[in-house]
């Protein structure tokens, strides 16, 4: 689905991302791990171009990303494909949620507004919240708003979805509702790539667990190759640390 070679990315004399080669394939959930600062977020955003690297490619199926013949226009519409969401949800807070969900479809063509409202209702289902369709953002709680980011991302039917620490900013009785929601993702195969802190997620959820620190993967693996068996003693470091 996407590959990454030699991927890096510096801001001026900070080089945050020193090269990342890894290749994430069609289902696959891959989760992110490692100390603040070392890069996560970075990486993520390189993935869908938010971020401009400093030099290396990122290949997403047949196109390279990184072309610099590649128009704007032609990246906006790989973005499409690539669903991101954040800690801090980022939804408008002057729309309700159906609006919310039905902005992206409708302005980039992908759906009338008709076809956009079936299509967000049916979402909003799923992550269990219909009832709230004509609420706005400032009236839900954390884990409701992050799932109707959820929801919005998924309204472009993605083929592939980036979560950047997405339980990080909830209470602690909100973290499950969201996690549950990614999970059933998961399940259904959406290849997707999680920043997270939730080590029993990663080992319950992931098939393969990327441990990223100074701007390098020092290490990968399944989840029980990673969380029971680390081989490099700054994997080790860090897992005992946050458990
Ligand atoms: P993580 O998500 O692992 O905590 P980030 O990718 O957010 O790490 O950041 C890695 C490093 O890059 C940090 O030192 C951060 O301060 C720096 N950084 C991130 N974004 C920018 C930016 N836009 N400009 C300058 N420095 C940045
Ligand atoms: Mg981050």
């Amino acid at each position: 689905m996407i590959k990454t070679t030699e991927l890096k990315k510096a801001y001026g004399e900070l080089e945050v991302l020193k090269g990342i080669t890894t290749q994430i394939d069609k289902g696959e959930v891959v989760a992110v791990i490692g100390p603040s600062g070392s890069g996560k977020s970075t990486f993520l955003r390189c993935l869908n171009l938010m971020e401009t690297p400093t030099s290396g490619d990122v290949l997403f199926k047949d196109t390279l990303l990184t072309d610099p013949k590649l128009k704007e226009a032609q990246i906006d519409t790989i973005r499409e494909d690539i669903g991101m969401v954040f800690q801090h949800f980022n939804l408008f807070p002057n729309k309700t949620v159906l609006e919310n969900i039905c902005l992206a479809p409708v302005m980039r063509k992908k759906a009338t507004p008709a076809q956009a409202l079936v299509k967000a209702e049916e979402l909003l289902k799923k992550v269990g919240l219909l009832d709230k369709k004509n609420a706005y953002p400032n009236q839900l709680s954390g884990g409701q708003k992050q799932r109707v980011a959820i929801a919005r991302a998924l309204a472009m039917e993605p083929e592939m979805m980036l979560f950047d620490e997405p339980t990080s900013a909830l209470d602690p009785e909100m973290v499950k509702e969201v996690l549950l929601v990614i999970q059933d993702l998961a399940k259904s195969h959406m290849t997707t790539v999680i920043v997270t802190h939730e080590m029993n997620f990663a080992k319950k959820v992931a098939s393969r667990v990327l441990f990223i620190d100074q701007g390098m993967i020092v290490e990968e693996g399944t989840p029980e190759e990673l969380f029971d068996f680390p081989k490099q003693e700054r994997t080790k470091i860090f897992l005992d640390k946050i458990t």
